[in-house]
């Protein structure tokens, strides 16, 4: 599972834990980005610190690990290069790549888009406020993407962001490790609004 995760909140929890039941994974990696390309317009957080996020978020969970291919990797982050790191870090393994609705719809965009399928199996995650047009699939492999209905959890990272900067509470829609660490290092205080 891929994602900026700054912060790392419970709607990626919920989504990531529901793929793995579903599939019955052996495993499910989260994948912090590097420098995210699709949000070079907003100040990201620094890796490090989403990384460490992720994994507090993600330790108490023995299925879900946490890999750094993407924050190691200099230049920004093309879900084409996570995946082929990732195949050679676990060889004759299926790959699935998960991932929520929105950026489902838009991954006809992404770089080297029609080699990911041969990479991974791909699963949308519903997401509340984002509809998956099935239009917008059109031109993909369908028997290489799942679309998983997953109990409605209307979280961003983007509230998440907006909420701190303006005082206002993120228990329970992070983890509590997640809150204690945004309040260690003072994460969000300024946080601008945007929203992607
Ligand atoms: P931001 O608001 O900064 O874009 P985000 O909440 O969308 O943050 P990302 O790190 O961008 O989080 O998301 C990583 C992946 O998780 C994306 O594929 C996204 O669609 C999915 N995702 C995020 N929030 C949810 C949610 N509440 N339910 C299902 N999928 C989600
Ligand atoms: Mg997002």
């Amino acid at each position: 599972m891929g994602g900026t995760f700054d912060p790392i909140h419970h709607g990626h929890l919920v989504a990531a834990s529901e793929v793995q039941s579903w599939f019955d994974l052996d495993e499910v990696v989260f994948v912090p980005t590097g420098q995210p390309w699709q949000k070079a317009e907003r100040e990201v957080s620094a890796a490090e610190h989403r990384y460490l996020m992720t994994v507090i978020a993600t330790a108490s969970n023995p299925r879900f690990t946490v890999s750094r291919v993407d924050v190691d990797r200099a230049g920004p982050t093309y879900t084409i290069d996570t995946l082929r790191d990732l195949a050679e870090v676990y060889p004759d393994t299926d790959l699935y790549f998960i991932t929520g609705a929105d950026a489902m719809a838009a991954l006809l965009g992404w770089r080297d888009h029609e080699h990911l399928f041969d990479l991974a199996h791909f699963v949308g995650c519903t997401r509340p406020g984002h509809e998956l047009d099935e239009d917008a699939l059109q031109g993909m492999p369908t028997d290489r993407i799942t679309l998983i209905e997953i109990p409605a959890l209307a979280i961003s990272s983007t509230d998440c962001r907006t909420r701190r900067s303006r005082g206002e509470p993120v228990w329970y829609l992070v983890p509590d490790g997640v809150v204690q660490y945004i309040a260690k290092h003072d994460l969000y205080a300024g946080a601008a609004h945007d929203r992607h």
